[in-house]
């Protein structure tokens, strides 16, 4: 507007100079002083009209310009200029409309990037913001003009293709797929961008936008918990299907009525054959559907926030169990599974600390488990709460190792005692040279750093054998026991090699542990 104002001043100025100027030129053939005003005043007069005019107009172009401007802010993603949420919403009722009178098929994808959260945590968001301006330059170079991609915010996409038959839509994520996992490279380092990309089709997964939205995104996940690359959606995995809503609605209930209950597994010392400890895992005893595992509840725990009350639950029990098991002269320490949000809850240490003071339990008779992946999606958060539990003396453990890729150097600086390997490694090891090799090397690597190697998932002899050349220290599997209520562990424990004996000695007496265990 300050422009226009000078432009306002200059012409004024420019028309008082040449009316100033045609006054006294006229004053040279024109000798009647009034004449002389009046052809002053009609120039005076069609130059403040001409440059009224011209001065709307250029109001009117720079409004019609900043309107424009303004439109396009509100309707497209600030850092890569694709549209936004509001944009998309449009595009899809549009292309709604357009399916319906046609009788077509479309489809929609939610798009999210593996580990982008360790991009910016680790080289800085104006990486991160690089990263993602050349991720939409590339699914923008194999949609065309005709689809849309769409920023959700944050490494959030969609991609809407309209018209699209079940195929199409899968060649396409696949070329997504392909062309973001040529290497990226901003200021000079190699940058990865695997992405997991969701399918939700009209009409099959939805008729309206919010579903279709809602169900690309449960396929997402699916597709980034299997490490599936993408995932066209399934009735079956979506967190809202009766099942899953009536298991969360009963959750809590089950929780405060005490329906949930403890299985322990034993962890046998492989040298000794002794049992040294045993891994508490939750089940719910369910009034209608029976006895239900924790993969059926523990991320519905997750998602819809119970899982510290569950947690409180669990380590209680834990802690009192493993109480008794002192008393009667049974020493072995328990191992009790946390979920990441445990770390996030702000008094879990002061509460921790509380029950093994009223239990009058000592921290190092018990021990902690977090998966490597939960470990690996806040790795500084983690090792700040680590560290806490450690000095208060529990012992600590990477669950599941080997599937969350973490780097060597949080390794060497995690508090952790133990690495369990997962069972995905161990369990078929005797046949598959690929698996042996891998374990072979976490247990290299452990030992090399100081740490305690448990392999779960141990279901035959030759699994074990194997894994005592390999000098493996501890074992957990079928072969040795199911997880099994407390008493039949302590029955277990009394009975079984592996309470008194040397598992050697055992084995070498015993064709088929394995029966006397199930
Ligand atoms: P995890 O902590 O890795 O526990 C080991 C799982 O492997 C258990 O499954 C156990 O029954 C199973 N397993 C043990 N030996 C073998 C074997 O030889 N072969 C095979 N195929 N499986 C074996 P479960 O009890 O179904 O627990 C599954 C997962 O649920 C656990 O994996 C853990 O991540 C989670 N979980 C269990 N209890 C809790 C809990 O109280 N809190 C939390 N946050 N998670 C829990
Ligand atoms: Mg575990
Ligand atoms: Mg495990």
């Amino acid at each position: 507007m300050k422009s226009i104002r000078e432009r306002l001043l200059r012409t004024f100025l420019a028309g008082a100079i040449l009316v100033i100027a045609l006054f006294v030129v006229t004053s040279y053939f024109i000798e009647s002083l009034p004449f002389r005003l009046l052809i002053s005043g009609i120039v005076v007069f069609a130059l403040a009209i001409w440059g009224a005019f011209v001065t709307a107009s250029v109001v009117s172009e720079r409004l019609q310009r900043q309107h424009r401007e303004l439109v396009h802010q509100a309707l497209h993603d600030a850092l890569t200029d694709l549209p936004n949420r509001h944009l998309l919403y449009d595009r899809i009722d549009q292309a709604l409309h357009t399916a319906i009178r046609e009788g077509e098929q479309l489809a929609l994808f939610i798009m999210d990037l593996d580990r982008f959260k360790e991009v910016n945590d680790t080289l800085g968001h104006h990486v991160g913001d690089q990263l993602l301006r050349e991720v939409s330059r590339r699914v923008v170079t194999v949609l065309g003009e005709e689809n849309t991609v769409a920023r959700l915010g944050g490494d959030e996409f969609a991609v809407l293709i309209p018209n699209a038959s079940t195929q199409y839509a899968i060649e396409i994520a696949q070329q997504i797929m392909e062309d973001l996992e040529r290497q990226i490279f901003i200021e000079g380092v190699p940058l990865e961008a695997k992405p997991s990309i969701g399918i939700a089709l009209f009409p099959r997964h939805g008729e309206d936008t919010e579903t279709l939205l809602q169900r690309a995104d449960v396929a997402m996940y699916e597709a980034k918990r299997n490490k599936l690359g993408f995932c066209v959606y399934e009735e079956s995995t979506n967190p809202h299907s009766m099942r899953r809503l009536q298991l969360i609605s009963e959750l809590r209930t089950a929780i405060r009525e005490d329906q949930l209950l403890l299985h322990y597994q034993p962890k046998v010392d492989i040298r000794s054959g002794k049992t040294v400890g045993a891994e508490a895992l939750v089940r719910w005893s369910h009034p209608t559907l029976g006895m239900l595992g924790p993969e059926e509840f523990i991320e519905l725990a997750e998602q819809s926030g119970l899982v510290n009350l569950l947690t409180d639950w669990v380590l209680t029990e834990a802690v009192y169990q493993c109480k008794k098991w002192q008393q009667a002269g049974i020493d072995i320490s328990i191992a009790v599974n946390l979920s990441p949000h445990n770390l996030h809850e702000p008094h879990f240490i002061d509460k921790v600390r509380k029950l093994l003071a009223i239990a009058e339990i000592d921290a190092s008779q018990m021990e902690l488990e977090l998966t490597e992946s939960a470990m690996m999606t806040d790795m500084n958060h983690a090792m700040t709460v680590f560290n806490e539990l450690a000095s208060m003396g529990f012992r600590l453990a990477i669950d599941d190792f080997g599937t969350g890729m973490s780097s060597l150097s949080y390794l060497k600086r995690l508090p952790v005692d133990t690495l369990k390997i997962d069972k995905s490694f161990v369990t078929d090891m005797a046949e598959d040279e690929n698996n042996a090799v891998i374990v072979r090397s976490i247990i290299d690597l452990a030992h090399n750093i100081g740490r305690q190697v448990v392999a779960e998932g141990v279901q035959d002899r030759d699994v074990l054998e194997l894994l005592d050349e390999l000098g493996c220290d501890l074992a957990q599997g079928y072969f040795l026991s199911r997880p099994r209520n407390a008493n039949d562990l302590v029955e277990w424990l009394h009975d079984s090699a592996h309470g008194v004996k040397s598992m050697r000695e055992k084995l070498k007496v015993m064709p088929g542990a394995a029966a006397l265990d199930r």
